[in-house]
């Protein structure tokens, strides 16, 4: 399992980002190309290539992710507006960064159902 992925990169400050949130287990960032005036992506600090490959042992990490996403809203000011919380994977979800990653979107009317 490769630890050497463009996300574990903007988590060791080796590729600049404009990070939001980092402690010892996840890094929230903004993306670089925005789907919506709030877009951050919330990803572990340690390398799970999919949502295929997480395990028992993710169970309190995975929380984690989603508390995150939750406190950002908050401070981000989409909590009460709404927002909406991905993760894509593989192909058809186009997952495009073998690292998971919950993506936060909000500050628009997102439509449904996603393209
Ligand atoms: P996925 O398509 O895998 O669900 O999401 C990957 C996301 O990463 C995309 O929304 C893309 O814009 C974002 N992204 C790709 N490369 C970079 C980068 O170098 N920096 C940042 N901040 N976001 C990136």
């Amino acid at each position: 399992m490769t630890t050497d992925t463009l996300f574990a990169r903007i988590v060791r400050g080796e590729i600049p980002a404009q990070i939001v949130y980092q402690d010892d287990e996840v890094t929230a960032f903004r993306d670089i190309h925005p789907a919506a005036p709030v877009h951050v992506l919330i990803v572990p600090n340690r390398v799970i290539p999919t949502l295929n490959d997480a395990s028992a042992e993710d169970e309190v990490l995975l929380g984690k992710l989603f508390l995150t996403a939750q406190r950002l809203a908050r401070e981000l000011g989409i909590d009460q507006s709404g927002y909406r919380v991905v993760m894509n994977t593989n192909a058809d979800a186009g997952q495009s960064v073998a690292h998971i990653h919950l993506h936060l979107l909000g500050g628009r009317r997102l439509t449904w159902p996603p393209g």
